[in-house]
């Protein structure tokens, strides 16, 4: 069966980098990959655009293609994102469809401090995409799980629900939301880093230009 692949973020804003690594996963695991913005996240301080700006950020983004989509139920559920929850209930949804959760290296190398952490290796297959800069310096209990799940051949994501784990070799591309906030606080203008649509439209980058950076 073909998987469903979650990307989640806070998408604070959207930008060029979450659409190509998602697009090249998509291609690299013959999956269908959704957009999934977090409400509040657990790990880190709240996002500057309120939610309902960045689904509006992301409408406008995916529009023109249709492998990417948008999977908005961590926003309808409200209080805290836990993947786990929202795993749980694709699960339920799915039935016995391989389901793959996306992270950055970055956000992989995390993943221990996260809600139930253990579980989700049960839960979903895990596919870490390569990102620059992510340090691989992971503790050792993670260490531990990639060495018992990982698989080096995509196509054992098809054969089962869950429990395996790949890396995904994407296109490096050195960018990143808090850069981007950077830049527009300071009136900067980054047009090539994030997705043509959201110039449309002045209302959406507003909340980034109004903001006065602070560095986190
Ligand atoms: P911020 O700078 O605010 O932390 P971000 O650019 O990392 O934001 P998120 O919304 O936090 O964006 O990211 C959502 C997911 O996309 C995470 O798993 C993150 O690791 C991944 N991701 C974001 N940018 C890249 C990138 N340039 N290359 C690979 N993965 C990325």
């Amino acid at each position: 069966m073909r998987p469903l692949a979650i990307l989640g973020g806070t998408f604070d804003p959207i930008h060029i980098a979450h659409l190509a690594v998602a697009w090249e996963a998509s291609e690299l695991l013959d999956a269908e990959v959704r957009l999934m913005p977090a409400a509040v996240p657990p790990h880190r301080p709240p996002p500057i655009a309120d939610a309902t700006t960045r689904v509006a950020m992301l409408r406008a983004a995916l529009g023109g293609q249709d492998r990417l989509g948008l999977d908005t139920r961590e926003l309808a559920r409200g209080g805290p994102s836990y993947t786990i929850d929202t795993l749980a209930e694709l699960r339920a949804q799915e039935g016995d469809r391989p389901i793959v959760l996306l992270l950055g290296a970055d956000a992989f190398a995390g993943l221990p401090g996260w809600h139930h952490w253990h579980a989700l290796f049960e839960a979903a297959h895990i596919g870490v995409l390569s990102r620059p800069g992510a340090l691989r310096n992971w503790p050792p209990e993670l260490v531990d799980e990639v060495e018992a799940r990982q698989v080096a051949d995509l196509r054992e994501l098809h054969a089962q629900p869950s429990g395996k784990l790949v890396e995904l070799d994407v296109t490096p591309l050195d960018i990143s939301a808090t850069r981007i906030r950077a830049l527009l606080a300071a009136g900067r203008d980054p047009r090539y880093l994030l997705p043509e649509a959201l110039f449309d439209d002045p209302a959406l980058l507003a909340p980034y230009r109004e903001h006065d950076f602070q560095p986190r």
